[in-house]
């Protein structure tokens, strides 16, 4: 059987995400959307997308009028909310399947979920981690929330198109408890001075390592064989030009906003605190990205471009 797949939001993440849905031979059709109206034209000059049908729709209720598999990558909470609240159920087939890629609070899915429930919907959280390069190869790692082994089944073999790893967290809403926990150490490991982590300090050590003299792609070579190696050295060093393809080699453009950082550690430090645990090192690099966004103006960049921000308001 041959069958629509939507797909909402389609920003850094999402348009890159969305045409690895024709893997499945299944899907002979994308239905997708976003208030930005050009957003849809990488989609369609995607490889994956030629010779298939894709439909520009003209709102998510189209969206789900004509498909009984959606994904959502929105940019945060509320505005999934409001999709969902607004849009999708109040238009939604019985047994349709939702899967809600962004990063969100823990308690907006098992509201969703309940909703959809009553409606004969499913949904699931599921947000990722891995980046805009991860995105675009299908190589996701996706954190679900299910509340039954089979159900998760159902998540994960339209997930797997996407993804090199989908795994059930848990109950719904655990998918966003694993995503939180993840950006609360990705947060620090760019660039906080955090006291137990021997890959802390990233932009730090970069920074102070260049101004003293040793060539940037020499000292990253250096942490990469040494116990100071993680992933913001070797898979995404925050320097310009020690590695290419990623943002730091483009200006810190075309990555993960650090407005996203900002929300995903602000989601962190309330669920955090929601039981009992003093997050400071989280605290700390929310106080950093608050700076970068809110005085140095710089939300739009990439989170690795904390590197600029560190450099301009530490001048020489
Ligand atoms: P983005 O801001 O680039 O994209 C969001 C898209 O949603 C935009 O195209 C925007 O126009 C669209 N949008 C906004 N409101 C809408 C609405 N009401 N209806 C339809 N479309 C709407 O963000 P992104 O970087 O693609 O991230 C998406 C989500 O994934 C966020 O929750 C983010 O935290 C998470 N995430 C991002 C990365 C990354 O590396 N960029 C990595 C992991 C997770």
């Amino acid at each position: 059987r041959r069958e629509a797949f939507g797909f909402i939001g389609l920003g850094q993440m999402g348009a890159r995400m969305a045409p690895n849905i024709f893997k499945d031979a299944s899907i002979d059709e994308l239905i997708v959307y976003d208030v930005a109206p050009d957003a849809a034209k990488t989609v369609i000059s995607n490889p994956l997308s030629q010779g298939k049908k894709i439909t520009v729709a003209t709102s998510p209720a189209d969206v789900v009028k004509h498909s009984k598999k959606v994904l959502t990558m929105l940019p945060n909470g509320k505005i999934v909310s409001d999709v969902y609240k607004t849009h999708l159920i109040p238009n939604t087939q019985a047994k349709t399947i939702f899967i809600d890629s962004s990063t969100i609070d823990t308690q907006t899915p098992k509201d969703l979920a309940a909703v959809l429930r009553s409606k004969d919907a499913l949904f699931f959280d599921a947000p990722v981690s891995g980046g805009v390069n991860a995105a675009a190869a299908g190589i996701l790692t996706f954190m679900v929330g299910a509340p039954t082994a089979e159900q998760f089944q159902i998540a994960e073999a339209i997930l797997k198109n996407f993804a090199k790893s989908v795994v059930h967290c848990g109950d719904i809403g655990s998918g966003q408890v694993a995503k939180l926990c993840n950006n609360l150490i990705l947060g620090q490991v760019v660039q906080q001075p955090h006291p137990w982590s021997a890959h802390g300090r990233r932009v730090e050590a970069m920074l102070m390592g260049t101004r003293l003299g040793v060539d940037p792609k020499t000292l990253a070579g250096i942490f990469n064989t040494s116990t100071g190696r993680c992933w913001s050295s070797d898979t995404y060093n925050p320097f310009p030009g020690v590695l290419p393809n990623i943002p730091s080699a483009n200006e810190y453009k075309g990555g993960f906003g650090s407005s996203l950082m900002l929300k995903d550690l602000g989601l962190a430090l309330d669920a955090a605190k929601s039981v009992n645990l003093s997050a400071k090192g989280a605290q700390t690099a929310h106080d950093v990205y608050t700076s970068m966004v809110k005085d140095s103006n710089m939300g739009s960049l990439d989170f690795s471009g904390v590197l600029k921000h560190l450099d301009t308001t530490s001048p020489k």
